[in-house]
C-alpha cells in the first residue's frame, strides 16, 4: 500500500460509472466549447453556494485576475494580500499593473488577519484578497466591515475552501468564496472540487458586476464581434464542466471525509511534542485542503527526510512566503512585520490528506511520525 498526498485514481474508480457516461455525453454532442454542462454546472454551483451568479473560466489564477479587471482598477491601485499564499493570488495584482501590498498571517491559522490588514491601508489602497488558505476562512466577518468602512473591495481567494462555511456573530452562515464583491475558486485536480484538467469560476451576488465578468472572460463582447473593452479568452472547457457536476454532488461528503481524516491526524497528534497541528476556529468550518503541521526546533527538513526514508510522502506548502520572490522584488510592497510568513516556510509540513484516506494509512504515517526522535 503507497502513501500518497492526494489519490484521485481511488476516488475516480468510485464515480467512474457516472463520470464516464458524462464524459462520453460530451463526446457525443460534440459541444466542445460552451456545451450545455458548462450552464448546469454553473447553475448547480449557484444553488449549492447560495450565490446570484457563478461565472466559469479556465483556471483560478483567470478568475482572479477577471474579478480584479471587473473592478474596474487602475494602475498603481495597492491591492493587500498575504505574503504566504500561493504565487496566484498575488501575481495577478502585478500582472494588472497593481501594487501587490504583502501582509503577514496568523501564526496559527495561516490566514490574514483584519490586525494584518490594517497596517496597509494608504489612500491607494482599494481592495483585498483574503486566501482561504488550507481550507479555512480567514475572519470575514472583521475583514468585510473594515473594507466597509474605507470603500474597499474585497476579493475572495475560494481555491483551497470551497463547501467550507463561515458564521458570522449574527448566526448567519455564508459559504466562503460568496461574501465579498468577489470569490474566486480553481477546479485544479487536486483541489477540494477538481476537474480532469484546469477549470476555475467566480462567485458574486452584483448583477453588474457579474455581468462585466462574463463580458471579460469572453473577449470584453456582449454582442459577439462588437468589443466593449479589453477582455481575455477564458472558458470552462465542456468535458471538465461535465465532470464538476458529477464530483459537486459529492463535495459536501468529500469535505466530510477530509475532516474526519484531520480529526484523526489531530487526536493522535496533538499530544506529540514538537509538533503544533491545525488550529480551528468556531467561526469557520475547515475543508483541509490541507493537513498542516509546525515542526518546532527547526526539526522541520530532518522530519520531512526521516518520513520520506519511511515511505511517507509530505509536501512543503509554500517554501518561499512572496516577499522573498524574484518576480515580486520590484513592484511588490511588503508591509510591517512580515515575521510568521518568513518564518512558517521552515517550519510547515503538509501531511497526506485526501478523500481516499483510510484509518490504517493514517496509522501508519502517525507511527512514523512518532517513531522520530524531536
Ligand atoms: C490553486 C490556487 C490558485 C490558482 O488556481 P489555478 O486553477 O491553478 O490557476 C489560486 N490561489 C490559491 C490559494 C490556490 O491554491
Amino acid at each position: 500500500m503507497r502513501l500518497q498526498m492526494v489519490d484521485l485514481q481511488g476516488q475516480y474508480q468510485k464515480i467512474k460509472n457516472e463520470i464516464d457516461t458524462s464524459i462520453k455525453n460530451v463526446l457525443e454532442s460534440a459541444a466542445f466549447v460552451n456545451g450545455a454542462p458548462v450552464k448546469e454546472f454553473a447553475c448547480h454551483l449557484e444553488k449549492f453556494m447560495g450565490t446570484k451568479h457563478v461565472i466559469p473560466c479556465a483556471n483560478g489564477t483567470d478568475a482572479l485576475q477577471i474579478a480584479l479587471m471587473a473592478l474596474g482598477l487602475e494602475p498603481g491601485d495597492e491591492v493587500i494580500v498575504p505574503a504566504f499564499t500561493y504565487v496566484a493570488s498575488a501575481e495577478v495584482i502585478g500582472l494588472l499593473g497593481l501594487i501587490p501590498v504583502m501582509v503577514d498571517v496568523d501564526t496559527r491559522t495561516f490566514n490574514v488577519t483584519l490586525e494584518n490588514i490594517k497596517q496597509a491601508l494608504t489612500s491607494k489602497t482599494k481592495a483585498i484578497i483574503p486566501v482561504h488558505l488550507f481550507g479555512q476562512s480567514c475572519d470575514m466577518e472583521a475583514i468585510l466591515d473594515f473594507a466597509k468602512r474605507h470603500g474597499l473591495f474585497v476579493v475572495e481567494d475560494n481555491a483551497q475552501a470551497i463547501g467550507a462555511i463561515y458564521t458570522f456573530s449574527n448566526g448567519k452562515r455564508c459559504q466562503t468564496g460568496t461574501m465579498g464583491d468577489f470569490g474566486c475558486t480553481s477546479f485544479f485536480p487536486s483541489k477540494n472540487l477538481g476537474c480532469y484538467g484546469d477549470g476555475g469560476a467566480l462567485m458574486t451576488n452584483d448583477d453588474v458586476l457579474a455581468d462585466r465578468a462574463r463580458m471579460i472572460a469572453n473577449h470584453g463582447q456582449k454582442v459577439k464581434y462588437h468589443h466593449k473593452v479589453i477582455g481575455c479568452n477564458s472558458r470552462l472547457d465542456t468535458i471538465q464542466a461535465a465532470v464538476l457536476d458529477v464530483k459537486l454532488k459529492y463535495l459536501n461528503e468529500y469535505n466530510l471525509a477530509r475532516n474526519e481524516a484531520a480529526r484523526y491526524y489531530t487526536s493522535g497528534l496533538k499530544n506529540v511534542e514538537g509538533l503544533v497541528t491545525p488550529e480551528e476556529k468556531t467561526y469557520s468550518t475547515h475543508v483541509y485542503h490541507q493537513y498542516t503541521l509546525k515542526i518546532e526546533g527547526g526539526k522541520r527538513d530532518a522530519l520531512k527526510k526521516f518520513l520520506e526514508e519511511e515511505g511517507v510522502p509530505t509536501m512543503i506548502y509554500y517554501p518561499l512566503p512572496l516577499q522573498e520572490q524574484e518576480a515580486f522584488r520590484k513592484i511588490a510592497r511588503p508591509t510591517g512585520d512580515l515575521s510568521v510568513s518568513g518564518e512558517l516556510p521552515s517550519s510547515v509540513l503538509s501531511l497526506p490528506m485526501h478523500t481516499e484516506l483510510t484509518r490504517e494509512q493514517q496509522d501508519i504515517v502517525m507511527e512514523r511520525i512518532k517513531k522520530f526522535v524531536f
